[in-house]
């Protein structure tokens, strides 16, 4: 079997273990005679699956009662405007940060629903970062402020939340268990499960049940929360497979343990950043204490190499280097299941090229 290094943004890399469970399962889901994405969403087989998903998710986030986990359908953007239909009332005001492109997503959609107040805006700065605590201008009784907590194609991460005022929303969409959090300083969380949970297909979302509370009657059922949550994501059907995968990522992930996924988070992006400033071939594209652990994006000092160096990257393996077709660059993207190895097999390629081309 030849695994390459799989840098992409999302879909992306998934632990190597959890392929393996999901093949060996996928014709006969458990000597059930049938694979688990042709077994009844209403029943026994599946039911334990959907069970395990959230379960785990509430151990590995400490996720109390008070709050929902759901899974639902539309990824991450469909979140956008879920968000305002149910949490931003007539005549109120929300509160977002502009980051970059993904907190730009979320604000033209909440702006087609509701009254929005760009607390900060630093999502065309070069190098990019994510707004300071410090600076953000808030609304007194705003609905809720909305932070995108890792800018996946700027790599640019807020480090400590904004907390205390408001409730917080965050678009957690690229990070989400990459590090510990407390979800008792969040209204909501919500992350499309294709970078860091399993494939593409569904959202996750957190929600403090009070919240969910304040939708208009009239809002039509599928776009209210309070459906997903008396039905416990079941009101229609889910997307079974894509939680199956979830739950053996969560599975996974606790095995781990979250504490330890994050250290070797910290460790492998300080890795690549090290090689980076390392060099004045290379240079990063964030500010240095906005640095995303997750996704980092740098240029080469001569752009004109770049489409080379990803060309030479490609050929040894390492897929997906190519920075988002709006910024252009370099941009690994390190999730948690990707592997220490293929760090320092990309630091060595980054030192090679250099010598070469420097
Ligand atoms: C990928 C991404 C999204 C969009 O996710 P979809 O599930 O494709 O809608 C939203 N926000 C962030 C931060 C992302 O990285």
């Amino acid at each position: 079997m030849a695994r390459c290094f799989n840098f992409c943004a999302g879909p992306a890399t998934l632990p190597v273990s959890v392929l393996e469970a999901a093949r060996d399962d996928l014709v006969d889901y458990q000597n059930s005679g049938m694979s688990i994405m042709e077994s009844s969403h209403r029943g026994a087989q599946y039911a334990a699956v959907h069970a395990e998903a959230e379960a785990n998710i509430r151990e590995l986030m400490g996720v109390s009662d008070d709050y929902a986990v759901l899974f639902l359908q539309g990824g991450a953007s469909t979140q956008f405007a879920y968000i305002p239909i149910n949490l931003l009332g007539e005549g109120q005001t929300a509160d977002y940060t502009n980051s970059g492109a993904w907190a730009a997503k979320a604000i033209k959609e909440a702006k087609l629903l509701g009254n929005v107040n760009i607390a900060a805006d630093c999502g065309s700065e070069i190098p990019t970062r994510v707004p300071s605590i410090e600076e953000l201008q808030l609304t007194d009784g705003a609905a809720y402020l909305h932070v995108t907590s890792n800018e996946t194609i700027s790599g640019a991460q807020w480090k400590t939340f904004p907390t205390g005022g408001a409730p917080l929303v965050a678009d957690m969409s690229s990070d989400i268990l990459s590090r510990p959090v407390d979800v008792n300083q969040f209204g909501l969380i919500y992350a499309g499960l294709q970078k860091n949970l399993g494939p593409s297909g569904a959202a996750l979302v957190i929600i403090r049940k009070d919240l969910a509370e304040r939708v208009p009657e009239s809002t039509p059922t599928m776009f209210k929360y309070a459906t997903h949550i008396k039905a416990g994501s079941m009101f229609n059907t889910p997307p079974c497979l894509s939680i199956y995968i979830l739950m053996l990522v969560t599975r996974w992930l606790k095995a781990q343990g979250l504490e330890n996924i994050y250290k070797q988070n910290v460790d492998k992006a300080a890795a690549l950043y090290a090689a980076i400033d390392g060099s004045d071939f290379y240079r990063g594209t964030a500010v240095a204490e906005c640095r995303s652990d997750m996704n980092v994006t740098w240029r080469l000092a001569n752009e004109d190499l770049e489409p080379e160096f990803v060309k030479q990257a490609d050929a040894r393996g390492f897929k997906g280097l190519k920075g988002h077709r709006s910024v252009g660059g370099i941009r690994a993207s390190i999730y948690n299941a990707f592997p220490p190895e293929g760090i320092d097999a990309l630091v060595s390629f980054m030192k090679d090229f250099e010598a070469k081309n420097g």
